[in-house]
């Protein structure tokens, strides 16, 4: 029995994901991510096009096992002057070893007559001809119609009919695309429910773009006029503004939905905000902390009344508990976040304070503030600033002075560099320390003289890898002599990420502030200072 209400998901990330810029894929970054698509546990993986480049070639030769998710071939309806049976883009895809095949084909009269320049009646004997050949070759068969939002507003029965004619061809899923992104909820409502009296809303599917930043609320609309397969892609990557983004439509329909339901994926939600950041990784871009559901700020409060209320009940501003989607909940500490919340902060690292002694660190937190400290998103910072006041532990080293020199130069190949060079007098324990370094900027070279003295006494600091380095301005009125706060991002073997923050006058001095702090900080962790 068909249930009408289950939600199909089905990710593009592999194939239209890559058509966005910055981002290529090689086979091995594809078995990662659709390992991790099958954790999160979506039920079609649309794999690349067979044949048509070599990374998907030599993916589709060896196609990963999956444990819940089917893989899909993606390919084009045959050509006009061609029979299914000699197109040969056709048959490779259909030879594919994807169970399953998705096949776009026009749903717009003006793409066939303008685009193609064919009639009609062909671009329809073309779908129906390409549906039966993958039927016959054994392959679920998904249909995307390109353009079927335009189709549906400048020529409704034309697109109808090319989508009936998919239905009848066979095709399991019929898929509306807003190609262009351009539509609103209301255009796809309407579109949808059209539909719905033509083909088994069950059978229909929703493939948005997010040009008009309406994706998720497009995809949506599709799941509320009935439809039930959602395509898109891991944090919304794709081709100008993205494709529909799944992580926060998966959760919608998990938690504002009931009468809808899903496969796997319903019984992973706590794996979302894993999987969307390990993406990232792959991608080696930087998670978007504002993401809805997954982002580090998704559940961050920073004023001292939301924190405060909070604190007696979660669902005063929060949607949902972030625990759901394996995320978790912030308080984002600086003066305004009040007392309250710097006191639960500090139970939480185990430190309990005496009244006098929290008076002092909150006067030393107005006075860095107004520095130019922020440790909002610095906690690491502030973890440690609260331990050094509040419950003094040893220090793992002192560093005593540093210099750093940057030279420009002609190399013994005529090319022109630039190299920096920093020196670092260190105590470590009862023994002075010095060490010389280079590096390809002066944070980098000063990082690695830190770490030549460190290496030894803490081998694991080699573990540590710098992901974010950001420079603020925080007087632009002063020039050049402006004040500067650098804010450094960090991350261990255990994907543990932590940030931290320093201030200065000299930005390389600033830089050396954070720089310390993320390995005192990580050296407090993994020495077992705190958690
Ligand atoms: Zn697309």
């Amino acid at each position: 029995m068909i249930d009408a209400n289950r939600v199909f998901l089905y990710d593009t990330s592999l194939r239209d994901g890559g058509q966005m810029r910055g981002i290529s894929f090689g086979v091995r970054d594809k078995q990662i991510i659709a390992d991790l698509l099958d954790t999160l546990g979506v039920d079609y993986i649309e794999a690349g096009f067979p044949g048509a480049n070599p990374v998907d070639t030599d993916f589709f030769a060896d196609l990963p096992p999956l444990k819940h998710a089917r893989f899909v071939g993606f390919g084009m309806t045959r050509r006009a002057k061609l029979e299914s049976s000699t197109d040969a883009s056709l048959q490779t895809v259909l030879r594919c070893k994807a169970p399953a095949v998705c096949l776009v084909g026009k749903a717009w009269d003006f793409q066939v007559t303008e685009a193609l320049g064919i009639a009609l009646e062909t671009n329809l004997s073309m779908i129906e001809d390409s549906i039966r050949a993958a039927i016959t070759a054994g392959k679920e068969v998904i249909f995307d119609a390109e353009h079927a939002l335009d189709g549906f507003k400048n020529n409704p029965a034309y697109m109808i009919e090319a989508l009936i004619t998919a239905h009848r061809a066979g095709a399991r899923w019929i898929v509306l695309c807003d190609t262009n992104g351009g539509s609103l909820p209301t255009d796809i409502l309407r579109a949808v429910e059209s539909l719905s009296a033509h083909i088994p809303h069950h059978h229909l599917g929703i493939h948005c773009h997010n040009d008009a930043d309406l994706a998720t609320a497009n995809s949506l609309a599709a799941l509320e006029a009935g439809a039930r397969m959602v395509q898109g892609t891991i944090n919304g990557i794709g081709e100008r503004c993205g494709n529909a983004n799944l992580i926060p439509i998966l959760a919608n329909v998990a938690f504002k939905y009931p009468h809808l339901t899903l496969g796997t994926a319903g019984h992973h939600l706590e794996q979302l905000t894993p999987i969307a950041r390990s993406f990232e990784d792959v991608i080696n871009r930087i998670a978007n902390p504002h993401a809805a559901y997954v982002g580090s700020a998704a559940f961050a409060h920073k004023g001292g009344l939301h924190i405060s209320a909070i604190q007696k009940n979660s669902t005063l501003y929060e949607h949902i508990d972030p625990a759901r989607v394996g995320n978790q909940r912030d308080l984002v500490m600086s003066q305004q976040a009040g007392r309250a919340a710097i006191m639960a902060r500090c139970q939480s690292l185990g430190i309990t304070v005496e009244a006098k002694a929290m008076e002092e660190f909150l006067e030393e937190l107005k006075r860095l503030e107004s520095q130019g400290y922020s440790f909002d998103g610095a906690d690491a910072s502030f973890d440690l600033l609260a331990r050094r006041r509040l419950s003094p532990f040893p220090p793992f080293y002192t560093l005593r002075s540093f210099r750093v020199i940057d030279e420009r130069r002609w190399n013994a190949k005529g090319e022109l560099i630039t190299l920096s060079e920093a020196t670092v007098k260190m105590d470590v324990g009862d023994t002075h320390h010095m060490a010389v370094a280079e590096g390809n900027g002066p944070v980098n070279a000063l990082d690695r003289a830190l770490r030549t003295v460190l290496s030894p006494f803490y081998p694991e600091v080699n573990a540590i890898r710098l992901i974010d380095y950001k420079v603020r301005i925080l007087t632009p009125t002063a020039g050049t002599e402006a004040v500067t706060r650098v804010t450094i991002t960090s991350k261990d073997h255990d994907d543990h990420v932590w940030t931290t923050v320093g201030v200065s006058g000299n930005v390389i001095d600033a830089s050396c502030h954070a720089l310390q702090d993320s390995l005192m900080y990580f050296l407090m962790r993994s020495e077992g200072v705190c958690s």
